[in-house]
């Protein structure tokens, strides 16, 4: 992957290549969970940045709606 980001642009952090989870959310309704994503996280806020293929194989994940690896029940709160 390459590096497109170096620091972050809210708090000029350092972004460190790490594989996350990230939730994906349409219209504030929850439509899945992606595992091991990678992305450019910032060392000192925890703000993810993502490459455009990324986002892009994300989009086509999603909305081919091919079996799940698995499906999890999530529970929601209120803050
Ligand atoms: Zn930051």
């Amino acid at each position: 992957m390459m590096k497109k980001f170096e620091y972050c642009f809210l708090c000029s952090g350092v972004l460190v290549g790490q594989q996350v989870t990230k939730i994906q959310t349409w219209k504030g309704e929850l439509v899945g969970i992606i595992e091991n994503v990678p992305a450019w996280v910032c060392n000192q806020c925890g703000e993810r940045y993502y490459d455009a293929p990324t986002l892009e194989k994300i989009d086509v994940l999603l909305s081919k709606r091919e079996q799940p690896k698995k499906n999890l029940i999530v529970p929601a709160y209120e803050f």
